[in-house]
């Protein structure tokens, strides 16, 4: 089982400790790429249930940031839960990465939104469709939301993103360095809006001024905070100047 990269993949990012000795807790991604995160059709649910019931004292949560989680589940059970999880698509090892967006509904169901939320961040997840590439940038939180009441928690996003209405038209303020948590802050503003066929470019040039400047092991809120938004505001505009 240790020699399974994929599980161990999956340990890594989807399982995290318990305060019981043989136990975990474990995470079901509702994140894999290119789906509306948070979503889960009838079916998952089912074997959900089944997982909760067989491994987790029939108990199951969801959190804020659109997962489930098997809060009880016995060390020893942990490869069959991950295969079991794996075989429903319930087993993205992507917990904590780029990918892992919170997103509210947006204009695609909600009729207070300015903008889509779920098509920014489907283009996102598609932009980083790359595991080794998401290990390699590390801890990073996204959230988007579809107007200013900020269901999808923009505001405290390592990267926040916010649909704005403009002249009737749908565009998407950014902002970085925000944060939940005990050191919490809002993010700051980087400048004028994009368009949506813009977003996933933005957010790669973002990354790429993290992975020039980062120390090491620090994240991408650290960085952010060290630097200010000079240096990203710089790359994300000139690029926009030249396209
Ligand atoms: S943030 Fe706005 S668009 Fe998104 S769900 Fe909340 S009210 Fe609707």
């Amino acid at each position: 089982m240790a020699s399974n990269p994929a599980f161990a993949a999956w340990v890594k990012r989807c399982v995290q400790p318990h305060r019981v000795p043989g136990y975990r807790a474990v995470t079901l991604s509702l994140k894999p790429h290119g789906k509306a995160p948070g979503d889960i059709t009838s079916e998952q649910m089912h074997v959900v249930a089944d997982l909760a019931d067989a491994y987790s004292f029939g108990e199951l949560r969801s959190s804020h940031e659109q997962n489930l989680i098997l809060a009880d589940v016995q060390l020893s059970d942990l490869f069959a839960v991950w295969e079991k999880a794996r075989a429903a698509g319930l087993a993205t090892p992507n917990i904590g990465l780029l990918t892992d967006i919170i997103c509210c509904p947006g204009g695609d169901f909600c009729s207070l939104a300015n903008a889509k939320s779920i098509p920014i961040a489907e283009a996102i997840q598609m932009q980083f469709d790359n595991l080794d590439y998401l290990y390699e940038i590390g801890d990073l939180e996204l959230n988007i939301s579809g107007c200013m009441n900020a269901c999808g928690h923009h505001h405290v996003g390592h990267i926040g993103i916010l649909g704005v209405d403009k002249d009737g038209s749908e565009w998407y303020q950014v902002t970085i360095g925000g944060k939940q948590g005990n050191d919490a802050s809002i993010g700051t503003v980087i400048g004028p809006s994009f368009s949506a066929e813009e977003m996933p470019g933005v957010v790669k040039r973002l990354i790429e001024v993290y992975v020039r400047e980062r120390h090491d092991e620090e994240r991408f809120i650290d960085t952010v905070r060290r630097l200010g938004v000079a240096p990203f505001k710089a790359h994300v505009y000139a690029e926009k100047e030249t396209a």
